[in-house]
């Protein structure tokens, strides 16, 4: 029996990690849950899961949850408290399930307490890949990538890396694969969260539509794999099948294949080095042809380009484009902004940011908070 911390409960890679949980009983129990503010979801997770410890971020949130769950559930609040379930003694496995900035902390708090990091918060390696690696490294905490690209690599990867000449990652094109750029000028936060494929939270859905997503993937198998911008490569696959390959040099390729679904990744990084039954259907590939890839048409999805460009210049530009982003993407889901601003602000955010090593957690987040100060700058000119 493993103990779990699952930072992020009330998302949807929270969703997709508890219904695997939930299949098996006999493998894990969970320790602690947490969450922003939603304290109405949290109530029920803890009914049906009863963990040891929750931790909403929100104090008030926390107040209201402690009133109405039972006594025996310890219920804190805030970054120190989400920093101490990520690092408990009692816990083995902690599932870094948080979006933005926000997770960064917890999530070096788990790889300096060395644990087995199930890592989906990509934005954590954005910010501070260097960081974070050489905390896991230093404390023999063992990173297992969640996002479906970086698990489809990891496991192809347990061949080894000999040889080892490129990885691919594949990007689904998301909703406006095959749209006009001109037309994307007035698409709603709705059209952009309406993903073919992948059913996700409101923040990486437009990512997806940007492919904002890709760029920062691309950056996350950097620092998960040690492999330099011109060893990582993107290929369009709107089908979801293929979820990313390994090239070596004997012509070899190797590829993962599934059903486009969170809880198989999930369900592997649960278990590594052993796999189980995670509740996604067998893929019938009879049923999914053609599957078709296209190069990234960079033009149009100007974000992706951006990532590169940023993981080129190194240091503190990533955390300067991710943070960006965050900003920019919020402002677009509130209508404050149009869908090709986001690339905009994006590209002067970089333009006007300082750039630097990043030696720190301090040096991180300080980048992020001026990174957020010059991109609101930014969106004054196209607000
Ligand atoms: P989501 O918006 O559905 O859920 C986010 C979770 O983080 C919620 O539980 C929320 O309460 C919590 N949260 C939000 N702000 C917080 C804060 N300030 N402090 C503490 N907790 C906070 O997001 P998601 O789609 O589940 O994505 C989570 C992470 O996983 C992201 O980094 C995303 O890029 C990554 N990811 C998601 C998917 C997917 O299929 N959803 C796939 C690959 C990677
Ligand atoms: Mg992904």
């Amino acid at each position: 029996m493993k103990n779990l911390t699952l930072l992020g409960a009330t998302g949807s890679i929270g969703d997709s990690t508890l219904a695997v949980v939930a299949l098996h009983p006999d493998k894990f129990n969970i320790f602690a849950l947490s969450a922003n503010q939603n304290w109405q979801k949290m109530q029920l997770l803890c009914e049906k899961f009863t963990p040891k410890v929750v931790v909403m971020a929100d104090a008030l949130a926390a107040q209201k949850l402690a009133q109405v769950v039972d006594s025996k559930i310890e219920v804190l609040h805030g970054e120190e408290a989400l920093c101490a379930i990520a690092s408990a003694t009692e816990t083995e496995l902690v599932m870094a399930a948080i979006v933005g900035a926000s997770g960064m902390k917890s999530s070096l708090a788990a790889a300096n307490a060395g644990k087995q990091l199930l890592l989906a918060n990509k934005e954590s390696l954005v910010l501070a890949g260097n960081l974070l690696m050489q905390a896991a490294t230093a404390n023999n905490a063992q990173i297992i990538p969640v996002d479906s690209e970086h698990s489809a690599i990891f496991q192809c990867l347990q061949s080894g890396k000999s040889g080892l000449r490129k990885i691919q990652l594949t990007a689904s094109g998301g909703p406006f694969l095959w749209a006009t750029t001109d037309s994307l000028a007035t698409v709603t936060p709705e059209q952009a969260c309406a993903h073919p494929n992948w059913s996700m939270g409101r923040k990486i859905s437009v990512d997806s539509a940007t492919m904002m997503n890709k760029g920062l993937e691309v950056i996350e198998a950097h620092y998960l794999f040690g492999l330099a911008a011109a060893n990582i490569e993107v290929v369009v696959h709107p089908q979801s099948i293929v979820h990313s390959s390994v090239y070596y040099a004997d012509g070899s390729v190797l590829s993962q294949l599934g059903n486009p679904d969170m809880r198989s990744a999930i369900a592997y990084a649960l278990s590594y080095p052993h796999r189980i039954d995670s509740g996604v259907a067998a893929l019938d590939l009879a049923q999914n042809s053609p599957l078709e890839f296209y190069p990234p048409d960079l033009h149009k999805f100007r974000c992706l380009q951006l990532a590169f460009d940023a993981l080129e210049q190194g240091g503190s530009a990533m955390g300067t484009l991710s943070a960006a982003n965050e900003v920019a993407v919020e402002y677009f889901l509130n209508n404050k902004i149009g869908f090709l601003d986001i690339a905009k602000v994006l590209q002067r955010s970089l333009d006007k940011a300082n750039h630097h090593k990043i030696n720190s957690l301090e040096d991180a987040i300080a980048n992020d908070k001026a990174a957020r100060k010059t991109a609101l700058d930014a969106i004054q000119y196209y607000a």
